[in-house]
């Protein structure tokens, strides 16, 4: 026996999945659609473009979708499941029994392999659990079968046992076209009882609908299946579009705040810093040449001209200083902090540019007012809201 078939094998097996999945999905959508237009106003129609774009978004979720998925996922799932079996069949071909058995009835060596199968070792194993390779060898003398395990260890079978009294039972075989029935008789209590299996193969019942819904659901045709991955783009395209406005309306506030935030050049900065810093006796104020990388930050030196003020008091109300006078900017003095020498100090600042610094800067910022609940926030209870077949509730 071999595990490897032919590629129509596994095409079938998960096309019939498909399948059945599909159709487990438009009975919920028949049911909902039936529904959804009963509950339409007088007059209207499933086909108006409001209405068919909620019909259209409830097909999706319940068959588009997952057809998509499964069609992109075809090919690889079926070449895996080849890969597996064909990786079986190599296990097989390649197993060599550890050393030379000897016959299980007559004790002589020489046995020849009449099959090698791929079984669950022992008595308690899981489906998932790994296989090993079972030799069954015939004996040229006595012409009896004997079972190895690849490491050479014999299989053993459980013997049946009377259920009543746990004694040896003998058993007669009986074989009919459609079944092999066993008959146990116990030896000791002479209980008998039988064991029977079916041989006749359970016949898939016919699938009248099979090949048109493989074309259908299984996405072979062409017009269908640009039409769903068309309808699967836009709606993803929508939701992004959604997802970001319903985000702008949730932080009214800081994007408000955003715009509040001046953003001077950088020649506009030294009346912006040089004016308080005079006043507080820093004089000479220089900018640095900027530096362009992907931030931009510009260096700054100025003298302080008061006496009495010494390293540490200098450096923190410079700080103090410079830090108020870019408050409402979008620049800010760099951590790295202002350096002192004799009066001379330098520190730089950073311009922050992208919207996701600036929303930073604007959560931080004095002018942020508290975040809305009422009014420009979102309105909670005007969407259209369908439960959708996991129960995740779809918004429209
Ligand atoms: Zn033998
Ligand atoms: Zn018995």
């Amino acid at each position: 026996m071999t595990y490897l078939r032919a590629r129509h094998y596994y095409e079938y097996r998960y096309d019939k999945f498909t399948i059945e999945t599909a159709r487990r999905g438009v009975v919920h959508y028949d049911k909902f659609l039936t529904e959804f237009e009963s509950k339409l106003p007088k007059g209207e129609k499933l086909d108006k473009p409001g209405n068919a774009f909620v019909v259209n978004v409830f097909y999706m979720q319940t068959v588009g979708n997952e057809l998509i998925h499964r069609y992109e996922k075809r090919e690889q799932t079926i070449s895996e499941w080849m890969a597996c079996d064909e990786s079986l069949d190599e296990r097989i071909a390649n197993a060599r029994l550890s050393e030379e058995p000897y016959c299980r009835h007559c004790g002589k060596q020489g046995l020849r392999i009449i099959d090698k199968s791929l079984m669950h070792r022992g008595e308690n194993y899981e489906i998932d659990d790994l296989k090993e390779v079972l030799f069954m060898l015939k004996c040229p003398q006595c012409e009896k079968n004997s079972a190895f395990w690849e490491d050479g260890t014999s299989w053993k079978v459980k013997p049946t046992l009377c259920p009543k009294c746990n004694s040896d039972v003998t058993h007669k075989t009986s074989k009919t076209k459609k079944a092999i029935t066993i008959t146990y008789t116990c030896t000791s209590c002479k209980h008998s009882f039988k064991d029977r299996m079916d041989l006749s193969a359970k016949e898939e019942a016919p699938d009248p609908h099979f090949d048109e819904d493989r074309i259908n659901y299984c996405l072979v045709d062409k017009e269908f299946r640009d039409r769903l991955f068309r309808m699967k783009h836009d709606f993803e395209g929508m939701a992004q579009l959604g997802k970001e406005m319903q985000e702008k309306r949730d932080n009214k506030h800081i994007y408000d705040a955003v715009k509040e935030i001046k953003k001077p050049k950088i020649a506009e900065l030294i009346p912006l810093l040089s004016e308080p810093l005079e006043k507080d006796g820093y004089i000479e104020f220089h900018l640095d040449k900027p530096e362009m990388g992907r931030e931009a930050y510009v260096g700054f030196s100025c003298l302080d001209s008061k006496s009495d003020r010494k390293d540490y008091d200098s450096r923190k109300t410079l700080k103090k200083l410079v830090d108020s006078a870019l408050e409402d900017t979008n620049w800010r003095l760099m951590s790295d902090g202002t350096s002192y020498r004799l009066g001379y100090l330098n520190g730089r600042v950073r311009a922050y540019e992208s919207e996701e610094d600036l929303k930073k800067l604007a959560m931080r910022s004095k002018n942020l007012k508290p975040k809305q609940t009422g009014g420009d926030a979102t309105p909670k209870n005007n969407n259209y809201t369908i439960k959708g077949e996991n129960g995740d509730t779809i918004i429209l």
